[in-house]
Parts: structure tokens; C-alpha cells; sequence
């Protein structure tokens, strides 16, 4: 790439409009991070466009000029997947924000990648429909960022996740062209599963210009409810109780001691501050059977050595055992400087085992970890607080990071259950995936992108 910014500035503006083109220090640095704790990277450029032409047009330009791209939905990731690593354009696509379709006699809509997640599920809400994927961050973040990294939330357990939502996916390739693939229909198994290649693929394969997504009828009826444990390793095996006896509850979440008094300390919720353990639960679906299965649950939970079960009476009682649990990542982030979220995520029967080995690991590196997540997915969220600008504690975090990945990888668990992997843990995918799977997308990458602009340095490394 031998443009001087100039000539790139007016190339840019020529696509996408004057006011969409920004080269100041102040909006470049607003691009060089996002929600992981990772070394910024300032792009060259960043341009905003506001439509879908406009957004090929940059693809192709980026493409022939050589030019590393990173799109940008809410930059709300873990993983550093909007770092532009080498530098070039940051595409943010928060004006492709229109909701094309929400058609709820054959149950899907269709989308642009910029629509706010939790935008999209009121406007699905109010036709009567449900959109399950709900990440902690669906207020800000986007449903092309959701499904680049396949975003989870609290009802995986029951719902899925979003690739289990994506039923088609219009992208460009890295020429420009736009790839239609998917269909609307419940069924469509025409060909080569593209949609699906598109999903997780954190802007290394294509750039969505729309998203076709399933939608369903939303459960009757709800239960929120919190049991308080005594011991953690006792609330574990609660969970595995649970599901062992073929009840699914739609959000099946656990918070460790530490978390809970955090959560209590940030906003008076009337959490047990004296528990070790507390999960939090929802059952849903007919009201008849909401009621049973709220009060096999409770028998369970007690069964399995809770204190006491605690179900909420009214809709502002379930709002408040929600919100205490939404309050948990930023309730934490506030104890220090720095806040490492991880997703290490184990087979459902290993929970006890890897919450046990977080116990062993802060001790071991002496370091503050407060544990939380979707105990129902086997998805934990061990939360690290530290200071990066202490070199000596920053060097023991990275260890206990190293740690926590190989006793998952040990417990026949994964690196990420949700976040993705980005920057942040290309370094360990051969742990998982070995040599073979990793070349072979390593080739498919070479293939798809021969110049190795789209999102450099993410999930395969450089
Ligand atoms: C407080 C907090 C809570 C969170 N809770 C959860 C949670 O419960 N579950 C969960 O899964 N995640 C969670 N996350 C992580 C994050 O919000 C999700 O990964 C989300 O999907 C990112 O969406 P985004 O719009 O911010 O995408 P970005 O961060 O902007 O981008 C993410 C990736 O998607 C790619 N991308 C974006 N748009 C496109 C496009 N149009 N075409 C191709 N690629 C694209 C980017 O290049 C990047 O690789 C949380 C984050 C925070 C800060």
C-alpha cells in the first residue's frame, strides 16, 4: 500500500461520502481497542459506510490497494477482533442499522449487520416473536458482531446460540462481490453450508451485508428462582442434578462468593453476601409445566445441599435476580484497573472439577479471580482483577491464562465457549484444534483471501 493519506482520504470520500471518512487522532485512537486487554493498534483510516453498495465498494478498493481490513460492529468483543492489527481500515457498519424484515407467518427477519442485538429483540418482542441470543452486551452490540462471533448469553443452555438463529447470511468476498447464501425457509441444505462457514468467522472470511434469522414463539410463561449454597463444588453438582433429571431451564447460571459480594457491594440486590454459591435459574414454557418443573428444582437444589431456594414472586423479583447477574462483569471490573474476562468452557459433568482448578490457580499465581457464567453450558467466566501496569502481578496473569486453558483443554473442554478467538488466543489453537484442522483453515483463509487483508492476525495468527 503507497497511498499517502491524502490520496487515501479522497479515495475513501469518494465512496462513502465526506462525513464518512475519519483520519483525526482522536477517532482513529477510538478504533485501536476494544473490550479486550490487549496492545491498541490506530488504523489508518476508519469509514463508516451507509450502504450496502458503498460497503462493497470499500471491500474491492481495500482489496486491490492492498489494504488490511477490520470490520467493526459495537468493538464490544473479549478476543481483540476488532484490534486492527496491521493497521489500514476500520469498516464500522453502526449506519447499516435497518431492520429489513420481520416476517412472522414463515418466523424470520432479515437484517443488516449494524442492528443493535437488543433492539432487534424488542422490535421481534413486539410482533409477538422471540430472538433467544442474548449476550450481556445485546445493548450495544451488533447482530453482524454476534454472529462473526457466534455470541451465546444466558439462554444457551435451552435456545442455542446465534449460529443456531442464522439461517442465511448475504456477505461480500473479498473482491467485492456479494455472496447470497442460506434461504428462508425452515430447510434448505442447497449445497455447501456457507452461511454456516460465516458464522464465528470474526472477519477473516467475508463482510455480512445481511442476515437472515430465525425467529420463535416466545414461552408463556416464566420462572426465576436462586439457590444458595454453602459450598461451591456442592452448587456444581446441583447443576449436573438438574439437567440429569431432564429438566432444561432456559438461563442456568452460578456465581462464586467473591462475585456475589461484589454484585451486592455495586447494587443492593439482596444477594446472600455469606453464600459460597449461588445459582441462578430460570425454567420456562407452558405455565403448567413451569410450575412443576420450578418445583422439581427446588427439590433438587436442596436435595443437592442448598440453604435455601429462594423463587421469585412477581415480575420485579425475577427482573432483580437478572439484573443482579447482568451487574456481575461490570461489578467486578470496578475492584481494579484491569479486568481479563475468560470463557474456557468444559463438558457439564467437569464443572466441579475445573471450579476447583480456578480455586488451585489463584492460589497458585496469588491472583483475585472472581467466577461466574452459564454453569448450564459448562461455560465459566473466571474474571481475573489485576493492574497491567504491574509487570510482575501482569506476568503471573499471564500464567494463571496459560493455566486455566490447559486444565479446560485437560477436563475435554474448549478456549472459548462464546467469545471467540481473535487476537487474544490464536497462540493456543493448535492446543485444541492440532496441527491438522489448523492448516486446513489456514489453506481455506490463503484460498477465500489470497492477500490477507480481511482481519489480519485473527484466529489462524499471521
Ligand atoms: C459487558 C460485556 C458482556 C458480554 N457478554 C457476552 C455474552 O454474554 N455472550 C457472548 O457471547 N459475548 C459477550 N460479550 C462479547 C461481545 O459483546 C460479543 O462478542 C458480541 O457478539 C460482539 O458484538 P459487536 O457488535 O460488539 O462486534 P465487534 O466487537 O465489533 O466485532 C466482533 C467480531 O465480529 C466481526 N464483525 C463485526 N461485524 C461484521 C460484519 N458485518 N461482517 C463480518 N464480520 C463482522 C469483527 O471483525 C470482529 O471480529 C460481552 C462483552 C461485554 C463487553
Amino acid at each position: 500500500m503507497n497511498k499517502s493519506p491524502d490520496s487515501l482520504k479522497k479515495e475513501f470520500e469518494a465512496i462513502v461520502g465526506k462525513d464518512n471518512v475519519m483520519t483525526a487522532e482522536a477517532d482513529l485512537h477510538s478504533y485501536s481497542y476494544d473490550a479486550a486487554v490487549l496492545p491498541s493498534q490506530a488504523p489508518a483510516v476508519a469509514v463508516r459506510p451507509e450502504t450496502s453498495e458503498a460497503l462493497g465498494k470499500v471491500v474491492k478498493f481495500c482489496n486491490d490497494s492492498g489494504l488490511p481490513l477490520t470490520v467493526r460492529g459495537a468493538g464490544s468483543n473479549l478476543s481483540g477482533g476488532t484490534i486492527p492489527a496491521k493497521g489500514g481500515v476500520v469498516v464500522v457498519t453502526g449506519a447499516l442499522n435497518k431492520i429489513l424484515e420481520i416476517n412472522a407467518e414463515d418466523m424470520y427477519a432479515v437484517v443488516q449487520p449494524g442492528v443493535v442485538t437488543a433492539k432487534f429483540a424488542a422490535e421481534v418482542a413486539a410482533k409477538g416473536l422471540f430472538y433467544p441470543p442474548d449476550p450481556g452486551s445485546q445493548t450495544v452490540s451488533t447482530l453482524g458482531g454476534n454472529v462473526a462471533e457466534n455470541a451465546g448469553g444466558l439462554r444457551g443452555l435451552k435456545y442455542g446460540v446465534t449460529k443456531d438463529y442464522v439461517m442465511g447470511v448475504d456477505f461480500f468476498d473479498v473482491n467485492g462481490e456479494l455472496i447470497k447464501t442460506g434461504s428462508k425457509t425452515v430447510k434448505c441444505v442447497t449445497g455447501y453450508n456457507l452461511a454456516g462457514l460465516m458464522v464465528a468467522s470474526e472477519g477473516t472470511l467475508g463482510v455480512f451485508e445481511k442476515i437472515i434469522l430465525k425467529l420463535v414463539p416466545p414461552p408463556q410463561a416464566a420462572k426465576a428462582m436462586m439457590a444458595v449454597f454453602d459450598d461451591m463444588i456442592a452448587a456444581s453438582r446441583a447443576v449436573a442434578a438438574i439437567i440429569a433429571n431432564k429438566i432444561v431451564p432456559a438461563t442456568l447460571e452460578i456465581m462464586d462468593n467473591f462475585t456475589i459480594r461484589t454484585v451486592e457491594n455495586f447494587r443492593k440486590a439482596g444477594l446472600p453476601v455469606d453464600a459460597q454459591a449461588l445459582l441462578l435459574i430460570e425454567v420456562d414454557g407452558h405455565p403448567a409445566m413451569v410450575e412443576e418443573d420450578a418445583q422439581k428444582v427446588e427439590k433438587i437444589c436442596k436435595e443437592q445441599g442448598a440453604t435455601s431456594v429462594k423463587v421469585a414472586k412477581d415480575a420485579a423479583e425475577r427482573a432483580n435476580v437478572w439484573q443482579a447477574r447482568r451487574d456481575a462483569l461490570p461489578a467486578l471490573a470496578r475492584v481494579s484497573p484491569t479486568t481479563v474476562l475468560e470463557d474456557a468452557t468444559v463438558p457439564r459433568s467437569k464443572i466441579p472439577a475445573m471450579m476447583q482448578a480456578l480455586n488451585e490457580i489463584a492460589k497458585e499465581y496469588k491472583l483475585q479471580i472472581g467466577t461466574f457464567g452459564h454453569a448450564g453450558d459448562g461455560n465459566l467466566h473466571p474474571t481475573i482483577l489485576t493492574d497491567k501496569r504491574n509487570h510482575e502481578e501482569w506476568h503471573r496473569v499471564e500464567k494463571a491464562i496459560d493455566a486455566i486453558f490447559d486444565r479446560a483443554l485437560a477436563l475435554g473442554g474448549t478456549l472459548s465457549g462464546e467469545h471467540g478467538i481473535g487476537l487474544a488466543k490464536s497462540k493456543y489453537m493448535k492446543l485444541e484444534c492440532g496441527l491438522g484442522a489448523l492448516d486446513y483453515s489456514r489453506r481455506m483463509k490463503s484460498v477465500l483471501d489470497p492477500k490477507g487483508i480481511l482481519n489480519p492476525g485473527k484466529i489462524i495468527g499471521f
